[in-house]
């Protein structure tokens, strides 16, 4: 584990609980560092949306807010993992996300260096942030009624879609999301607690304040 430098192969593995912000930070940083972004959420959606076997199999489970057999997110990530160039890196967004899962990274990345951002944010400002969450279904862009409001309601600034919410943002669903990250998720925070390359960021600021807290953690900024 080390220091996470530009142009190196190398493993950034960012944990947090769902609405902590994890892939808004993933895609600065993997701008910041020429890292390749794999989000499991994103990929995930992307089969749902194709209908492909794995999607068809994921679909129940990401409507529940329960997880993915660790077994389909295996297969996803070591193919993702072993698509990249030689000396690629890349940032993991959303993965590990159970012990079985981070046991099965460990035996797969080699010798890569690893890097572990956790960002932490209270429960009440999760919720809150779940709860607004807004995208765009053409353009892909996020927004939150309650932090980053579209200016007129419910449309897009860049391309006039209707906003819509994501079927696991509905409220009861964020309480299951919220649970199973308690029970199943935390303990991939104590499995990389301890380790050189493990840093632990405060997530509650906005976005860019993360990041800048996120660039101090993996030294890129002078404290
Ligand atoms: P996210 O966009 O990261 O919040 O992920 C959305 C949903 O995809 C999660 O609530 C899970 O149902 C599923 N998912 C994403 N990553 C994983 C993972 N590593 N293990 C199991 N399920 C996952």
């Amino acid at each position: 584990m080390g220091k996470a430098t530009r142009g190196e192969p190398q493993l950034v593995i960012l944990l947090g609980p769902p609405g902590g912000g994890k892939g808004t930070q993933a895609k600065l940083l993997a701008e910041e560092l020429g890292l390749v972004h794999l989000s499991t959420g994103d990929i995930l959606r992307d089969e749902v949306r194709r209908g492909t076997p794995a999607g068809i199999q994921a679909r129940v489970y990401m409507e529940a807010g329960e997880l993915v057999p660790d077994e389909l997110l295996g297969r996803i990530v070591r193919e993702r993992l072993e698509a990249l160039g030689p000396g690629q890196g890349c940032i993991l967004d959303g993965y590990p996300r159970s012990l079985p899962q981070a046991r099965y990274l460990e035996g797969i990345r080699g010798g890569t260096p690893l890097t572990v951002l956790n960002i932490e944010v209270p429960e009440e400002v999760l919720v809150q942030r779940l709860a607004g969450r807004r995208s765009c279904p053409v353009c892909g862009k996020v927004y939150n009624v309650h932090f980053s409001p579209p200016r007129v309601a419910e449309r897009c600034d860049d391309c006039g879609s209707e906003l819509q919410r994501r079927k696991d943002d509905q409220d009861e669903v964020i309480r299951e999301r919220l649970r199973v990250y308690r029970e199943t998720t935390r303990p991939v925070v104590d499995f990389y607690r301890g380790l050189p390359g493990y840093h632990e960021v405060d997530g509650s600021g906005d976005a860019a304040q993360v990041f800048e807290a996120v660039k101090r953690a993996v030294g890129i900024l002078a404290s």
